[in-house]
């Protein structure tokens, strides 16, 4: 069987996940999937990030609702590593809107809105690989060894 791809993804645990109290229930269900934190820090996210984060939305009409509440609180930034990662860890999160993620997903489970949605994950190889540099310095990642991967994946799996 071919083997899975190991990844690297970014998470954002935007400002109502921390609002909410909902960090720790959250990342727990990205540490009992079997995915490994090789990244951790809060921050503000200033206007230079989010404008470059979102790019791809500075022309919507409700970017600046976008910029208002990613910026109402501190945020936690998350890289994670492990099989698929990416694709993995965009199915635990669930669709944009969380009035249409199915139960079982983050947004599926906690949110009701379009915007206010808990979390960013990277949608892809290229997009997770810069927003991980767009967060995180070289010396703030970590490369370590996990013994549960003896358990998580197969022996020849990586
Ligand atoms: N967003 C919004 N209104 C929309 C679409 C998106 O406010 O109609 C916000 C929402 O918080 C979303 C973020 O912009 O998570 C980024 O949008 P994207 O389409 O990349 O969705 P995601 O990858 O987060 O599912
Ligand atoms: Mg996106």
């Amino acid at each position: 069987m071919e083997k899975a791809q190991e990844e690297k993804t970014l998470i954002i645990m935007k400002p109502d996940a921390i609002q909410r109290s909902l960090f720790g229930e959250i990342l727990q269900r990205f540490e009992r999937k079997g995915l490994k934190i090789i990244g951790v820090k809060m921050a503000k996210i200033s206007d230079v990030l989010i404008e470059e984060h979102y790019s791809h939305l500075t022309e919507k009409p409700f970017f600046n609702t976008l910029k208002n509440y990613m910026q109402s609180s501190p945020v936690v930034l998350i890289a994670l590593a492990g099989a698929n990662a990416i694709s993995a860890t965009r199915l635990i999160v669930g669709p944009t809107k969380g009035y249409e993620a199915d139960a079982g997903s983050i947004r599926g489970d906690y949110s009701l809105s379009g915007q206010s949605n808990l979390v960013h994950a990277s949608d892809a190889p290229e997009t997770a690989e810069v927003e991980i540099k767009r967060f995180f310095a070289e010396e703030e990642l970590f490369d370590y060894q996990k013994p549960d991967y003896k358990l998580v994946y197969s022996e020849d799996h990586f």
